[in-house]
C-alpha cells in the first residue's frame, strides 16, 4: 500500500507539471489550480466544479474557498456530513476563464481541452463517488465517458458511470438558486451524505 500510494504521488506531481505547463486555451488566465490543496489522493468522493472563480480559486488557488460558491459550498458540505479534509475537490477546467474582470462560463472547447486533465484526475483519485456540481462539469464527465444524465431528471440521484457512481448536484453559486432553491440544495447534499455513507469505506 505504501509502495501504491508513493507511485500515486509520483503520479500525480508529475500530472501538477504537465498542467503547469499547459497553455492550450488562449482566453484563459492561467492559474492552473491542480495541487495538494485540491484533498487527498485516496479520496473516496470527487468533487468537480465548474471553473476557478476571479474571487476564489483564481486568488487562492484553492477550488472553493473565499468567494460566495465557496463559502455555500463549505455549509453544503457540512449538511452533507462531509469534511473538506476528506474529499478531492476540483473543475472541470483548472484555469479561469476571464470575462473581462468577470467570471465566464468556460467555452466548449475549453472545456473539451481539460477534459483529458480531468480524465487523469479521475484515473490518480479512483473515487467510488463523483460529484458533478452544475451542467459545465456534467458535461465535461460526458467527454470522459459518456452518459445521458440531466441536472433536471438526476439531481441527487447516485447513478452507475465509468465503473463508479455519478452524481449531479447543482452547483452551489448563488447563480445556480435560480433553478434550485438553496433549501433543496441542502436536501440535495444530505441525500448525498446518505448515498457515500452507504457506498464507501470510512
Ligand atoms: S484550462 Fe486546462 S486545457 Fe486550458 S490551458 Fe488551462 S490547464 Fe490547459
Amino acid at each position: 500500500m505504501g509502495c501504491e500510494m508513493e507511485g500515486r504521488e509520483e503520479a500525480f506531481r508529475q500530472l501538477q507539471r504537465q498542467v503547469s505547463a499547459c497553455y492550450d486555451c488562449p482566453a484563459m488566465r492561467h492559474v492552473h489550480v491542480l495541487g495538494e490543496a485540491n484533498g487527498p489522493l485516496h479520496a473516496p468522493v470527487m468533487f468537480v466544479g465548474e471553473a476557478p472563480g476571479r474571487l476564489g480559486a483564481a486568488r487562492t488557488g484553492i477550488p472553493f474557498t473565499s468567494d460566495q460558491s465557496g463559502r455555500r459550498f463549505q455549509a453544503l458540505l457540512a449538511a452533507a456530513g462531509l469534511r473538506r479534509e476528506e474529499v478531492f475537490v476540483t473543475n472541470a477546467v483548472l484555469c479561469h476563464p476571464d470575462g473581462g474582470g468577470r467570471n465566464r462560463r468556460p467555452a466548449p472547447a475549453e472545456v473539451r481541452a481539460c477534459s483529458r486533465w480531468l480524465g487523469a484526475q479521475i484515473g490518480l483519485v479512483r473515487p467510488r463517488v463523483v460529484v458533478a456540481l452544475g451542467e459545465v462539469a456534467l458535461g465535461a464527465l460526458r467527454l470522459i465517458e459518456p452518459h445521458a444524465y440531466s441536472l433536471r431528471a438526476h439531481a441527487g440521484q447516485a447513478l452507475p458511470w465509468h465503473e463508479r457512481l455519478l452524481v449531479p448536484l447543482y452547483h452551489p453559486s448563488p447563480r445556480a438558486a435560480n433553478h434550485r432553491p438553496w433549501q433543496r440544495q441542502v436536501e440535495d447534499f444530505r441525500r448525498l451524505g446518505d448515498i457515500v455513507k452507504a457506498f464507501t469505506p470510512r
